[in-house]
C-alpha cells in the first residue's frame, strides 16, 4: 500500500508516512486506495483488541513483516488497565458509551501513541537513524506522546504546550516522567501558537532533514489508522440489526478522532452518522452548519483538549470532499491561510451532524448524565450529550477519564473523581522548560539538546 499527500506530490510507503508525519509539501498523508473490509468483518467478530488491530493494520503497514507488526501491536496495548481495552458500557436502551480512557495517560490518545512509539522504535532499529519528535499539545496529546515514547532508544521528544492552559494533572503527566529523552516546553501563548510554530519548523526542510523531525500530532496517519480500530471494535460488538442505525458521537477538536471513524466508511463499513461535538470553540460546528470555515479567537474552556480553532485533520476530509483533487485542496488551504476563512458553496457532506456545548452547559451536562444514567463523564465527553436524542441509537466516545479534570467537579459541588495512577504522579519531581514561542528559539533549543 502506498500513501499520498492531500496536496499531491509523490507517494510513500507506510514507514515513510509514519516517520515523516507531515508530507514535505505541507499536506497530510492518506492511503492511496482502500481495502474492502466487508468480506473480513464476520471473521473478525470474536477477535480481542490487539488482534483486530493487527488484522486491520495488515492492509496498510505492508512494508512491515507480520512478526514486527504483531510485536508492535501487542506491546502497545499491554499497559491498558481494562481487559477489553475499549469496553462498551450500556447507558440506556439506545445509548452506549465506548470507554477510551483505560490507557496509561487516561485519554483516548494512548490508543494511537502507544502504538506509534513502538513503530518509531522499530524504524530506528531498522535504519539506525535517530528521531526527533516534535509536537504541540493542548494537554492530552503531549501526555500520551510522552508516555508512548518514554525512554525509547534513539528518540528525543519535544512537546510545546500553552503555559497555564492545560490542567495541572495533564501538566504533571508531561513533566513528572524522570525520562532523559523528554523535553516538555511551556510557551507563553495558545495551543494554536504552539501548533503554528511546530508547523513552521516542519516547513523548514533543511532543519527537518538535519534532525530527522517527526510529528506526533494527529497529522500522523498512523495515529488516525490506530483510532479507526476502536470504531471497528465497537461496531463489531453491536447487534447486527443495530449497526447501520447507530451513530457515533465524538468529542472533537482537531478532527482526528472523528475522521478516523469516518475512514471506515470508505472501506465498506456502514455507519449511519458521525456527530461532531465541540466545546465553545466551535469552528467545526459553524462549518457543518453554514459551510464557512473561519478562524476565531481560541476561548479557553472546561474541555481544554478541544480548545483549538484550526482543525488540521479537516484537510483530510476536504480532500475527499473535493473528489481527490490535490490542486483544489492546495487552493482552498492557501486562501484559508491568507484570509483566515473560506466559504464553501453547497457544503454538503452527508453522514455528519454537529453540536457545540458552551462552558455554561458542560457542568449541567455532566450532572444530567450522572443523574439520568448514573455515569460520570469528563468535560470533553459531556459535550457529546448536548441535544442528543434519547430515541436514537448512539455510541458515545468517552475520550478521557474524569479524574484528569478535578476542578470541574469541585466547582459543580460534586464528588471529585480520583485515579490511583494520577495520584502517584504527585510525589514525583516536575521538570519543564520555558522557551519563547518563535521558530528560531525553538529551533536552537532542539539543536542544543540533540547534539
Ligand atoms: C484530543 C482530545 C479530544 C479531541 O480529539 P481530536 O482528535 O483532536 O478531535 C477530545 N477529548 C479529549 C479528552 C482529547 O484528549
Amino acid at each position: 500500500m502506498r500513501f499520498r499527500s492531500t496536496r499531491g506530490g509523490e507517494t510513500v510507503s507506510f514507514s515513510e508516512a509514519v516517520s515523516q508525519g507531515l508530507a514535505p509539501d505541507g499536506g497530510l498523508y492518506l492511503p492511496q486506495e482502500f481495502p474492502d473490509l466487508k468480506s473480513h468483518l464476520d471473521q473478525w467478530i470474536g477477535l480481542d483488541y490487539p488482534c483486530l488491530c493487527r488484522e486491520f493494520f495488515r492492509f496498510f503497514a505492508t512494508d512491515l513483516s507480520s512478526e514486527d507488526l504483531e510485536n508492535c501491536v501487542h506491546s502497545a496495548y499491554v499497559n491498558f488497565s481494562n481487559q477489553h481495552t475499549a469496553p462498551m458500557i450500556d447507558l440506556s436502551k439506545n445509548w452506549k458509551c465506548l470507554e477510551l480512557f483505560h490507557g496509561p495517560t487516561l485519554a483516548f490518545k494512548d490508543f494511537a501513541l502507544q502504538l506509534l512509539g513502538n513503530l518509531y522504535e522499530l524504524q530506528i532499529e531498522r535504519e539506525g537513524k535517530h528521531l526527533c519528535v516534535l509536537g504541540a499539545t493542548s494537554g492530552d496529546t503531549g501526555a500520551a506522546a510522552i508516555s508512548g515514547l518514554l525512554g525509547k532508544k534513539g528518540v528525543k521528544v519535544f512537546i510545546l504546550y500553552p503555559k497555564g492552559k492545560v490542567s495541572p494533572l495533564q501538566e504533571m503527566q508531561m513533566t513528572c516522567t524522570d525520562a532523559g529523552n523528554v523535553f516538555p516546553i511551556a510557551i507563553d501563548g495558545t495551543f494554536d501558537d504552539a501548533q503554528r510554530t511546530v508547523k513552521e519548523l516542519f516547513a523548514d526542510l533543511e532543519f527537518r532533514a538535519e534532525v530527522h523531525l517527526s510529528a506526533v500530532n494527529s497529522i500522523n496517519l498512523a495515529r488516525i489508522l490506530a483510532q479507526s480500530v476502536y470504531y471497528l471494535y465497537a461496531w463489531l460488538r453491536l447487534p447486527v440489526d443495530e449497526r447501520e442505525v447507530t451513530s457515533f458521537v465524538v468529542p472533537t477538536g482537531n478532527f482526528g478522532n472523528v475522521f478516523a471513524g469516518w475512514l471506515l466508511t470508505k472501506m465498506g463499513v456502514k455507519i449511519s452518522e458521525f456527530r461532531v461535538a465541540t466545546n465553545q470553540n466551535d469552528v467545526l460546528h459553524r462549518l457543518f452548519n453554514s459551510g464557512e470555515y473561519s478562524l476565531d479567537e481560541v476561548k479557553p474552556s472546561l474541555a481544554p483538549s478541544m480548545d483549538i480553532q484550526i482543525a488540521s485533520n479537516f484537510e483530510r476530509l476536504l480532500f475527499y470532499f473535493l473528489n481527490g483533487d490535490a490542486s483544489k485542496v492546495n487552493e482552498v488551504m492557501r486562501i484559508f491561510r491568507e484570509n483566515g476563512r473560506y466559504c464553501f458553496e453547497n457544503f454538503d457532506i452527508s453522514g455528519f451532524s454537529s453540536v457545540s456545548a458552551s462552558d455554561g452547559e458542560i457542568p449541567n451536562l455532566i450532572q444530567m448524565v450522572k443523574r439520568e444514567y448514573d455515569y460520570l463523564v469528563d468535560p470533553h465527553t459531556a459535550c457529546a450529550f448536548k441535544d442528543l436524542d434519547p430515541e436514537k441509537r448512539a455510541v458515545i466516545l468517552a475520550t478521557a477519564h474524569p479524574a484528569k479534570f478535578p476542578a470541574v467537579y469541585r466547582e459543580a459541588g460534586m464528588e471529585i473523581p480520583v485515579s490511583t495512577s494520577l495520584e502517584k504522579l504527585k510525589d514525583r519531581e516536575s521538570r519543564s522548560y520555558e522557551v519563547q514561542v518563535d521558530t528560531s528559539s525553538i529551533r536552537s533549543f532542539i539543536l542544543d539538546r540533540i547534539s
